[in-house]
């Protein structure tokens, strides 16, 4: 068992279906160094389902961790998606495994193209994520990709390879790059403004969509949180 959480956002008619835990040990994981201690119960099947089956919902987003190594991922997407018809999506994926069919959309985080950089800073090859990348798309899953900006570490040159390869797929992806924010017992910075134009300016030479975002300091990132309509919700168990 690994879902600890459901948080239901009114506005958006979206379920959020939390996760603990992951297969990945990114050196730069906020999840993982943050110390975030293990839930001290976890809900079974039958009472997602039974949350789920109640709330005004249109959409599920799967969070947290990394969803997909829930076991019973498969069956609470086919739930969702079959027997209520709703839209189904993995919120944000190291790409490692893939999705079950049932679910509509993915957001994979993208780290780098060298397997040698993943084995060293993720514990793991990235050969499955760069296939399962393009079996995704292939399998018409509405697909986007992300990366973390990293000063020294995926930098300019980590993100033009990259978007290159986002690109040669179809250069329609949609791309986000999002900021470092340091945590604790890592050593790399906040990148700068001037650092994350960059990197835009360069993704956008490949690719159509391209999002950044960047905030100076965790406490901004947390501002944004409780302002921004699309993080309001309520826990509902
Ligand atoms: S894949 Fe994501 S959640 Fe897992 S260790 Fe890496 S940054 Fe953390």
């Amino acid at each position: 068992m690994a879902i600890y959480k459901i948080s239901y956002s009114e506005e958006f008619k979206r379920a959020n279906i939390h996760n603990y835990g992951c297969n990945f040990n990114c050196r730069w994981c906020s999840y993982k160094l943050g110390n975030r201690p293990k839930p001290n119960r976890f809900l079974d099947l039958e009472k997602i389902k039974e949350i789920l089956s109640r709330l005004d919902i249109e959409r599920v987003h799967f969070v947290g961790g990394e969803v997909s190594t829930y076991s019973l991922l498969e069956k609470v997407a086919d739930f969702a998606k079959n027997d209520l018809g709703i839209y189904t999506k993995i919120g944000h994926s190291n790409g490692y495994n893939l999705p079950p069919k049932s679910i509509d959309a993915i957001s994979v985080s993208i780290k780098s193209l060298s397997e040698d950089f993943y084995i060293k800073y993720t514990g793991k090859s990235n050969k499955p994520v760069l296939e399962n990348f393009q079996t995704v798309y292939e399998l018409g899953i509405e697909v986007d990709a992300s990366s973390v900006y990293i000063p020294e570490l995926i930098d300019h040159d980590e993100i033009e390879e990259i978007v290159t390869f986002i690109a040669d797929i179809d250069p329609k992806i949609p791309y986000h790059i999002t900021g470092y924010i340091p945590v604790p017992g890592a050593p790399w910075r906040t990148p700068t403004w001037d650092e994350i134009v960059k990197a835009q300016e360069i993704a956008e030479d490949y690719l159509q969509q391209v999002e950044v975002s960047w905030f100076p300091s965790f406490d901004d990132y947390l501002q944004m949180i409780s302002e921004n309509p699309q993080y309001q919700k309520v826990t509902v168990v």
